[in-house]
């Protein structure tokens, strides 16, 4: 048992990281750890003045920042990745905290946060415009690519911090303030990211304007703000489908852009061919990671009729073996729900799977811990086809299993889910891997072969499709929507032809 109590750990973490804020404001938003389901602190909410003043005070700082040289605003994020790497640990412990990840995760959460920070100061002296060919003689054609605006961005309990710094690190190098509404279930991790950046901008001198870089605490109102406002270029929002449905419309309406994160249903397929055992342990990560709280956590797995009793007893045995407990004070792989609404959530989808015919193995509530915490035995449910729950996003460790023959068959079963984020095929034929990845094969932004559906890398553009969104953060080119494009073509000629052949001679 450990001696010291858990806000006390907490708040030497946060002070570990810098942070000087009060964390037990009377009256203030409770802040509750799913680790054992106690308060750890209270912190003063901002109100939607405080963010329409966040607001008018990136607008200001975005003035000066844009005119930075990009290397020069990469060098910010080159200073801010070492100070990540300095507080790697506290700051995984904070995500630990608030997240109920394990040590390893929490600490991975954190990796991605420097490993995009890198990819970002690269990216400073990379943001390539095009010179276009012309049909005009005497003329040239090119694009250009300038800073947008004020970022506001909003995130989800799962990922308090890495997501963050996918679209922030981008932002800050392509000339664009932040503002960062973090989840109201996880906000000491985000406070503690910003005493970090603070360190950073404290060695980086005096060119950074205030303002740079600002966090608001509250919920859905303070967020809305942020959605509402003109002045913020583009909003990036992390969170349920349902969120979604409510923030793109209304970004849409004031025709600022959008970049929306949001739910997946993802699902793995095996296929005869498969190598069996680095399927389970796929299979087993994808599923049970996180305790089932990704988004992109495998939630559906079709396994071919012929490789069925040797894959799924496997993966029964997986699931009743797994550890699951405090991450704070044991080993476990898997640690606990973020609170009592995802338990009951998953308790009613699993009720409901039970009349549809499924066959649960698991699901049993464990005990550990008080009784406000929430821990979970993983589930698997063997489902005789695709129905009820099985069609939307638990955010639970629930594996709905069914069995397929045909395969053409299971790639419409595949795709026929709202969800379009994350998916998987097993198999070591070629015919079936490249027709996954066909235009008839997995209709997901991302696709995977012999891996499972989590743990993307921050090299390539994350996100997915359908009611997950369409939007793209993170690597490959998805740093052009932190920029406005411009079209340019000089006449460097003494005469004036116009495009197309057309004539228009004034004289
Ligand atoms: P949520 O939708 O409840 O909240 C997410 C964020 O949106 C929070 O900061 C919340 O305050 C804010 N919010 C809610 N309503 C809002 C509104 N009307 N206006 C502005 N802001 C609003 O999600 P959650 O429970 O924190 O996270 C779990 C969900 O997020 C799951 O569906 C998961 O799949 C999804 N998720 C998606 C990705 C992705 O990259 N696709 C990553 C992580 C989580």
């Amino acid at each position: 048992m450990q001696s010291k109590s858990l806000a006390a750990i907490t708040a030497e973490t946060m002070a570990a990281c810098g942070v000087s804020a009060a964390l037990d404001v009377s009256g203030g938003m409770a802040v509750v750890s799913p680790v054992t389901g106690e308060a750890v602190a209270t912190l003063a909410e901002h109100s939607v003045a405080d963010a329409e003043a966040a607001v008018a005070l990136a607008n200001e700082a975005f003035r000066s920042w844009r005119m930075i040289p990009a290397p020069r605003r990469g060098e910010l994020v080159r200073l801010f990745a070492e100070e990540l790497r300095k507080s790697k640990e506290d700051l995984g412990r904070m995500v630990s905290i608030e997240a109920g990840k394990s040590p390893s995760e929490g600490q991975g959460e954190v990796q991605e946060m420097i490993d995009i920070c890198d990819f970002a100061v690269g990216l400073s002296r990379q943001l390539y415009g095009l010179t276009i060919a012309t049909e005009r003689p005497g003329h040239r054609m090119m694009e250009t690519w300038h800073p947008l605006g004020v970022v506001g961005i909003i995130t989800a309990f799962n990922f308090p911090c890495a997501p963050w710094c996918w679209n922030s690190a981008l932002a800050l190098v392509c000339g664009d303030p932040v503002i960062w509404k973090p989840s109201e279930k996880t906000p000491l991790t985000a406070l503690a990211v910003q005493a970090v950046f603070e360190r950073a901008l404290a060695r980086f001198g005096g060119d950074a304007p205030e303002g740079l870089s600002q966090v608001l605490i509250g919920g859905p109102a303070v967020g809305e703000t942020l959605v509402e406002s003109e002045k913020v270029a583009l909003i990036s929002a992390t969170g349920s489908t349902r969120m979604g449905r409510i923030v793109g419309p209304k970004v849409a309406a004031r025709f600022g852009r959008c970049i929306l994160e949001l739910g997946g249903n993802n699902a793995g397929i095996v296929c005869p061919s498969a190598d069996l055992d680095m399927t389970l342990r796929a299979v087993a990560f994808g599923a049970m990671g996180t305790a089932g709280q990704r988004c992109t956590t495998m939630r559906r797995l079709f396994v071919h009729a012929s490789v069925y009793d040797q894959i799924v007893p496997a993966l029964k045995k997986a699931y009743a073996s797994v550890t699951v407990g405090n991450p704070l004070e044991t080993p476990a792989l898997v640690g606990p729900l973020i609170d009592k609404h995802a338990y009951d959530a998953m308790v009613a989808a699993l009720e409901e799977v039970k009349e549809l015919g499924g066959v649960i193995h698991g699901g049993e509530r464990q005990d550990v811990g008080p009784d406000t915490a929430y821990y979970v035995k993983p589930a698997i449910v063997e489902m005789p086809e695709q129905t009820g729950p099985v069609f939307r996003e638990t955010f639970a460790p629930i594996l709905y299993v069914m069995k397929y023959t045909d395969f053409d068959d299971v790639l419409e079963q595949h795709n026929n889910v709202g969800g379009g984020l994350s998916s998987s095929i097993f198999t070591t034929d070629l015919r079936e891997m490249e027709t996954f990845l066909s235009a008839r094969g997995s209709d997901c932004g991302i696709a995977n072969v012999n891996i499972g559906t989590s743990g993307a890398e921050i090299g390539g553009a994350f996100g997915g499709e359908k009611e997950t969104g369409g939007g793209r953060e993170s690597g490959s080119d998805a740093w052009r929507a932190y920029m406005r494009r411009a079209t340019n073509t000089i006449n460097y000629s003494k005469d004036l032809p116009l495009a197309q052949g057309v004539v228009f001679d004034i004289n």
